[in-house]
């Protein structure tokens, strides 16, 4: 049930109930504080009536003319206010003064007491004054009406403005939080139009300096992911279907071509060897779109363990060198003495560094140098592929590891190159939480190098 409550309202409640709590303990609060103080200055009054009665009683005791102090005390009611309510009695419980509305008979055994009557209640003190050595009890009384009436008005009071305090509070919390958070409703309502096709658009940024201001700056920082991701993903979209029609336009081609009419049987076989070709490398382009395709998608996942870096860079040194076949390029390895150790995949580790060096194999003329090197610095181990090759103009150097991008179209149709190979590096990299560089210097050669972090 409260899963549908909105916040307002959630707000709105909790704001109530602790209003209610507040205003319940104040009051309460209030009431305590209030009816101790009447009473006590009811019995402050009492006090000093019975304080009253005892001087009289000190200064008027006759021994041998008991009326004396009848009548003294019957002066010092009758011009007392209340005077009614005084009852003394002597050492043998004579009623020296008597009162119609209390007895003293009926006070309790603590000094103070309430006693009810049908003209109201009364509050009571007595004691016991000693007068030449003869104990005297003298009760004193007041109506309690007047301070009853306070209290009750003062309850009355209290239980009617606590609803209403809390009625007209909770509206006005309410309303607040309405105001508050309309901006919300807002951002919820632009950001409901915003689809696919409209991710340009970016919701109103209020200058508040408050959060709803870091809720749209967020939400649009959001859209501007989403848009760049989107538009990188219809690009490569893009550009995967064009580099794919150029191999199947040609394997159509040659095709059609041979096939318009008879041809010598060298011809046929020179056609088929074209269209193998191609279809190779149709099959390595797809290869790749794949690889990172489910890269994109976050899959697969590469485990890494701790292996020796020097057995697997040898390796592929050795591969490099049947890939460089015939041609006149000398490919080295330069190697610590003692074993490196990194976090890796071995078979992702040996993809990117036969890519690279696929690369420096591709753009080195023949007569140059390769040389893959390992080396443990203090901050991890790096591996470096350099080549003596015709090396990357500073313009272009940003983007090799760009999807698709060729620095020059004309200089690797032929070897081959889809200008996927460093993308790939560069993502297998980023999966062993190591970054690969480039430097370069045109005519001069290249160094792609490999920073694997401390394990
Ligand atoms: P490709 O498959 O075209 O080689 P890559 O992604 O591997 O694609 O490389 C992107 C571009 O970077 C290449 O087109 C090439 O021009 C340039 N490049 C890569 N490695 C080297 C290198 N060792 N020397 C010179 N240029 C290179």
């Amino acid at each position: 049930m409260t899963a549908h409550w909105s916040i307002r309202a959630r707000l709105t409640a909790w704001y109530s109930v602790v209003l209610l709590a507040g205003l319940t303990l104040f009051g309460a609060g209030i009431w305590l504080l209030i009816s101790h103080s009447l009473r006590a200055s009811l019995d402050d009054t009492l006090a000093q009536h019975a304080q009253g009665v005892i001087t009289v009683l000190q200064s008027e005791v006759r021994p041998d003319k008991p009326k004396h102090l009848q009548q003294e005390l019957a002066e010092y009611a009758s011009a007392t206010p209340g005077g009614n309510l005084i009852e003394v009695l002597d050492s043998r419980g004579q009623q020296i003064v008597a009162s119609k509305t209390v007895a003293l008979q009926e006070a309790d055994s603590a000094s103070h007491g309430v006693q009810v009557r049908p003209s109201g209640r009364y509050r009571t003190f007595t004691t016991t004054a000693s007068v030449n050595g003869l104990p005297y009890r003298v009760l004193v009384a007041t109506p309690m009406d007047a301070t009853e009436a306070t209290l009750s008005r003062l309850r009355l009071l209290l239980l009617w403005s606590t609803p209403v305090v809390l009625l007209l509070a909770s509206l006005g919390g309410y309303w607040i939080s309405r105001r508050a958070l309309a901006p919300v409703d807002e951002i919820t309502r632009s950001a409901r139009v915003i689809g696919i096709q409209s991710l340009s658009q970016r919701l109103a940024v209020p200058a508040s300096g408050d959060e709803i201001q870091r809720l749209s700056e967020t939400w649009n920082g959001m859209l501007a992911r989403l848009e760049a991701a989107v538009k990188r993903l219809s690009q490569f979209t893009a550009d995967a279907s064009h580099e794919l029609r150029t191999p199947i336009a040609l394997i159509r081609t040659t095709a059609e071509l041979t096939l318009r009419r008879e041809r010598s049987p060298e011809t046929y076989r020179e056609a088929l060897r074209q269209v193998l070709l191609e279809s190779e490398r149709t099959t390595r382009l797809v290869e790749d779109l794949l690889l990172l395709a489910r890269a994109d998608a976050g899959l697969p996942s590469l485990p890494l363990e701790r292996l020796e870096l020097i057995p697997l860079v040898r390796d592929v040194c050795r591969q490099g060198q049947i890939l460089a076949g015939a041609r006149q390029l000398e490919i080295s390895a330069e190697i610590p003495d003692e074993p490196v150790f990194v976090e890796a995949n071995d078979p992702a580790l040996r993809r990117m560094l036969l890519l690279l060096l696929d690369n420096a194999v591709k753009y080195t003329p023949s007569g140059g140098r390769i040389t893959l090197s390992v080396d443990r610095g203090p901050a991890g181990a790096t591996v470096a592929v350099s080549d003596t090759g015709i090396g990357i103009p500073e313009t272009a150097l940003p983007h090799v590891f760009e999807r698709f991008y060729r620095v020059d179209e004309s200089r690797n149709r032929d070897a081959g190159g889809t200008g996927l190979g460093l993308s790939i590096a560069k993502w297998i990299a980023e999966r062993h939480h190591a970054s690969l560089e480039a430097e370069s210097v045109l005519g001069q050669g290249s160094v792609f190098r490999i920073r694997f972090p401390l394990t």
